[in-house]
């Protein structure tokens, strides 16, 4: 017994005595997480609103950390940043008229239109209708094809079929804005309560400000949708259900439509931060992990007892993993290839700053062999089953799985995450063809997740960096990203598996 113990001290000085280079740091503690948590979520840093005061803040302290732990500026021009350009528009005041069959206008209360500009008209323009303004390339569906979208005034429908991956209203409306329409024209159907999809949208919103954005996107009900088709000369039961929704072609109308709209639009800059730790090797290719660093900032009208939304969980949680992570990977063994650190801002409005850089790469896409999203960590207690979220790409799952059983964690059996999968900014990846992934417990157990999500803290002021914080669950999928971000990171481990099919990646 005590030779055992004797031969095993022999050992461990003998081990102690290696080289310091091999040395693995420490694993991330609460501690260290709670560090960045703590004033990310204060009221000095307002809430993380993209273009504020708290933005500067937040966004100074994440290239401090990063610069802190070695990293190397990544974003444009030899700095930690990509900027891009927000806007909050609030539709204002709209006409819509037609010729036609019955020539006629919709106006008030069954229209809602947000322009692009402050003032904007469209004269005498084609009506295309586009059944759900879909395009899947890979399961064969193209909604806008049999029509000339371009310059016309599409309608689409608001609801989708219940379709595993069926893109959701935002990205089908900037899918037709995409092809060159003047206006989207969203039909909201009579299973949706009309005034309060009006209200929201009346309120106005922060969202991109690219070629992304219509001229016009505009809202109406059902029973005006009907007024206009019958009117241009359509017929809205053939249009509906002549043609099924897989094999669906867009059909032009005999009318021609004119829009005039005021909206009150007010830009913005906002930025990205990216840094890169450079690997061992010259691979050329990446890991990168990313995690949004905005949040909702001033949440609550004037006067209330607090307006500010801190946005501890959502997501300081997830900037703190990142930075820990991005101290672990430059300590020990350098990875054989670079790590690109991502901070990304404007999750909240839609992943604009992820989708943004998924359109502006600072580095090809293709040289990212796996992205990793870090979000909303900080819920579930030490030992929570691991959920993958887009799991199925080659290669990716194998790896991950050996990973979370060598730190002694079991998956997660089921697949409910997959339902969330597109609301994180991995989907703004993933749609590109990068293998993109969320691997961790707090959203493995979809009661625990609702539990934050519906008992008043979730996108709330008291999301706070309080004593509600769980974070035992967050170290270990903190220091379980670790473990996997440095096996994507070796060549000898994993290879990005090449698209099989044209076009279903980059
Ligand atoms: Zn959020």
């Amino acid at each position: 017994m005590f030779k055992a113990l004797i031969r095993a001290s022999a050992l461990l000085s003998l081990a102690i005595a290696a080289p310091l280079a091999a040395q693995a740091p420490a694993p991330v503690t609460a501690a260290d997480l709670l560090r960045h948590i703590r004033p990310l979520a204060s009221d000095e840093f307002q809430g993380r609103a993209p273009g504020t005061e708290g933005e500067r803040r937040t966004t100074a302290y994440i290239v401090e950390q990063f610069q802190a732990r070695g990293l190397q500026p990544a974003g444009e021009n030899g700095t930690w940043f990509q900027s891009l350009r927000l806007a909050t528009r609030r539709p204002e005041t709209a006409t819509l008229r037609w010729t036609g069959a019955q020539p006629g206008q919709l106006t008030g209360d069954n229209l809602v239109v947000t322009g692009r500009e402050a003032r904007e008209t469209l004269a005498d323009a084609p009506l295309v209708f586009a059944a759900h303004g879909a395009r899947m390339p890979d399961r064969g569906i193209d909604q806008l094809a049999g029509a000339n979208v371009r310059g016309a005034v599409v309608l689409i429908l608001f609801e989708g079929p219940q379709v595993e991956g069926f893109p959701p209203i935002a990205e089908r409306v900037r899918t037709v804005a995409a092809a060159g329409a003047a206006a989207v024209v969203v039909i909201v159907g009579d299973d949706v309560p009309w005034d309060q999809v009006r209200n929201v949208v009346r309120r106005g919103a922060l969202r991109a400000d690219d070629a992304s954005v219509p001229r016009f996107s505009a809202i109406i009900p059902m029973a005006a949708a009907q007024r206009l088709i019958t009117g241009a000369g359509g017929n809205m039961e053939r249009l509906l259900n002549e043609q099924p929704g897989s094999s669906f072609r867009a059909v032009t109308l005999p009318g021609r439509v004119s829009i005039d709209a005021t909206t009150s639009v007010t830009r913005t800059e906002t930025n990205n931060v990216i840094g890169r730790l450079r690997g061992s090797g010259s691979t050329g290719e990446n890991v990168t992990l990313l995690a949004h660093w905005d949040h909702l900032g001033l949440c609550r009208p004037e006067g209330a007892p607090d307006r500010i939304c801190n946005g501890a969980v959502d997501n300081a949680s997830g900037i703190a993993a990142l930075i820990e992570i991005a101290g672990q990977l430059s300590r020990g063994d350098r990875p054989v290839r670079d790590v690109l650190f991502l901070a990304t801002t404007a999750e909240e409005v839609g992943l604009v700053g992820a989708g943004w850089f998924a359109d502006h790469p600072t580095v090809p896409l293709a040289s990212i062999v796996a992205a990793i999203n870090m979000d909303t960590i900080a819920i579930a207690p030490a030992g929570t089953p691991v959920a993958i979220m887009r799991s199925g790409v080659p290669g990716l799952d194998a790896l991950v799985a050996s990973t979370v059983a060598a730190a002694g964690r079991t998956l997660d059996p089921d697949d409910e995450a997959a339902a969330l999968v597109q609301r994180q900014d991995g989907w703004a990846l993933a749609r590109r063809g990068v293998p993109a992934l969320m691997v961790g417990g707090s959203f493995s157990n979809m009661q625990l997740l609702g539990r934050f999500l519906q008992n008043g803290r979730y996108h709330a002021p008291d999301d706070q960096a309080d004593g509600q914080l769980v974070l035992d669950g967050a170290v270990e999928d903190t220091n379980l990203t670790v473990a996997i971000a440095r096996r994507l990171a070796d060549p000898a481990q994993y290879q990005r598996a090449r698209p099989t099919s044209a076009g279903s990646a980059e």
